[in-house]
Parts: structure tokens; sequence; C-alpha cells
């Protein structure tokens, strides 16, 4: 349910509201926007029934949220998301460009990496201390010195860094590094994960699609950080498990419009965990530019065959110079900016 209240609405009005809501044993979210404010009752609404919401002084209308995710639905919040890091908005009008390695190897690679990417215009380093490896025997990241390996490219190259996340134990390790906090696929439906990184509210979080998770599994897991209280969490989609074998998944670009009509949060595309080849990255990052993409997510690898992981999806750096200044003509030609 939410509860929509008028333009004018006092701060006592909008207590009252919030105090019934709990009375009745939901949970009150109270979204200010800036014409007017929503509270969201989050729970059994069955348990609203015999509650006049609807009657109550300075409310509006009080609206059944149909979709099954609340919070992160258009329903809820009409307005876009945006998610401001230092000068830096995600989901605002410039398209955000996330790039680097597949993995944190060493110093100095990251480093050169960081600076080259920066060169070509990207916004956001990337680049994974914890990796999430199909076998156990392959190589599982440099954790806790990879993360300082990024904080020194980030005070080298002044760019934010996004790393991912496995475990929940790793959370105050990652948060004293990270800009942005990274799910992977793998973990779109490790709930306790989710709740975990949603309760911090400091850091954005970036959640990437399961491997084979509808729009509407992918939005539910959202919801599990957004309902933790974070509301800074932005959606990739990175491709998703088909019948295909010539790329590594298939980039499902519908899920740009088809998750930008359900849901007001920014909407990234990595194109590289999608192809799983660096010769297809280029064209599927355009045509996510095309598509509405608020980001765009590239593994750049300077020495694609020395990567210690997903050297066969790596740009390199001067492909990935020519690849921005495409993406820019592309944004322009959709009213964006990159
Ligand atoms: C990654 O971004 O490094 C990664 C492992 O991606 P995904 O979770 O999409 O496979
Ligand atoms: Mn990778």
């Amino acid at each position: 349910m939410i509860i929509v209240l008028k333009a004018g609405a006092t701060p006592e009005e909008i207590e009252s509201v919030v105090g019934r809501i709990r009375q009745a044993g939901l949970e009150p979210q109270v979204l200010r926007g800036t014409e007017r404010t929503v509270v969201a009752a989050l729970g059994d609404e069955r348990l609203l029934q015999s509650v006049p919401l609807a009657t109550l002084a300075g409310v509006e209308e009080a609206l059944p949220i149909l979709a099954p995710y609340k919070l992160a639905s258009r329903e809820f919040k009409h307005d876009d998301t945006t998610i401001s890091l230092g000068n830096l908005v995600i989901g605002g009008k410039k398209i955000v460009l996330m790039a680097g390695p597949c993995s944190v190897e060493t110093q100095d690679r990251l480093i050169s990496i960081a600076e080259s990417v920066k060169a070509a215009g990207a916004t956001i380093l990337r680049g994974g201390a914890f990796k999430p490896r199909t076998s156990p025997h392959a190589f599982q990241g440099l954790g806790e010195e990879g993360l300082e390996y990024l904080s020194e490219a980030r005070r080298k190259t002044g760019l934010p860094v996004i790393t991912e996340i496995m475990d929940p134990r790793d959370l105050p390790l990652i948060m004293a590094h990270a800009d942005i906090i990274q799910i992977g696929a793998r973990n779109m439906q490790n709930f306790r994960l989710l709740s975990e990184v949603g309760a911090q509210r400091e850091k954005p979080v970036m959640l990437k699609r399961g491997l084979s998770a509808t729009l509407k599994e992918f939005l539910l897991s959202a919801e599990y950080i957004l309902a933790a209280g974070n509301t800074q969490v932005m959606l990739c989609e990175r491709g998703v498990r088909t019948f295909e074998t010539e790329t590594r998944n298939t980039l499902d670009l519908s899920a740009v419009p088809v998750l930008r009509k359900l849901s007001h949060l920014p909407i990234i595309v990595d194109p590289s965990h999608a192809v799983g080849k660096s010769c297809f990255v280029a064209p599927m990052a355009k045509a996510a530019v095309a598509a509405g993409a608020d980001g765009i997510m590239i593994e750049v690898h300077s020495h694609p065959q020395e990567a210690y992981c997903d050297g066969d999806q790596a740009v390199l750096p001067a492909d990935f110079t020519r690849l921005v200044g495409q993406m820019r003509r592309i944004a322009q030609a959709v009213d964006r900016e990159i």
C-alpha cells in the first residue's frame, strides 16, 4: 500500500500516517519527493483493511501497489532515482562508464589500466578482489590485498571504485575500500547477503541480474536491499543463460526499457559478461547506450592474454578509447551525454 500525501501535508500529518501504519503492524517507509511525500506500508496489507488511511488529515489517496516488489516499483516512486557519488550522478542525463580488469592483479597493472580507462573517459574503476569462480581451483582474487590496490588506484586517479562482495563477513573490509558495492549474478538470490548489504546505507549497491533470473525475481532481489534501508541501488543486466553457445550468455537488452517501465532504479548494462568475447563487446555496449542504459560496465585489460580471469572478453585500452567516442555520439542521438 502507498499513501500519497497532499502537497502541503504537515510533518504532524505525515507522522500520524506513519504511526497508524506502525500500529497496524506494518513497516512504514517515508519517501520525501520534491513535490509530495509518499509513505509505503510494507507487510501484510490485510492488516490495514480496517484502518481508514485514505481519510486521515493530509492524505490525498491510499493505493495498493500491485507489483510484488514495492519499494523498487515505479508505482511507489514515480521519478527516476539518482545516486550521487562525489561529483558523479548515476541515473541522470550523463551515462556513467565503469571500466577496468575483471580481477585486481598486481598494483602496477591495476594503476596502469585505471589511468588508461580514465584517460578514455571512464568515470568509475571496476576490479574484483573477491572473485566468484566456477571452479574452486581457479584464481579466487587477492582479497584484502586487492582492495588495498583498489584504494591506491583511487588515490592515484581520483576514480571511485566498484568491487564485488561475496560474503557478508567481508562487509566492513569492503566498506573501507569500495565506493560502490557490487553483488554478482551468482549471489543475486543470496538473500542474507542482500539484506546485510542493504542495512548499510552509506555505500551504493549495484545488483547484477542472476544467471537465469526473470526481471521480477531481479526486482524482488533489489527489494531486499531497499527493504533493509539502502535506497541507493542500481540494477545491472549482464546477460542470461539461453540455448545459444556462440556467446557466453545472451544480453537481454529489452531488460533496459522493461526495467525502466517497472522501476525507478538506475540501469547499468555489462556487455562483457554477456557476450564473453572481446570482439562482441563494443557493438552491444553501443546498443545498450541506444537502449537507454544509465551506465555501461566494461572489462578492459592492457594484456588480456595474461589476465588472471576473463581475458577472452577484455577489450584493449585503445579499443575502449575508440568505443567511448562512438558511445558518446550515440548518447547524443538519444538525448544523453557521456
Ligand atoms: C564481475 O563483474 O566480475 C562478475 C563476476 O560478473 P557476474 O556476476 O555478472 O558474472
Ligand atoms: Mn569478469
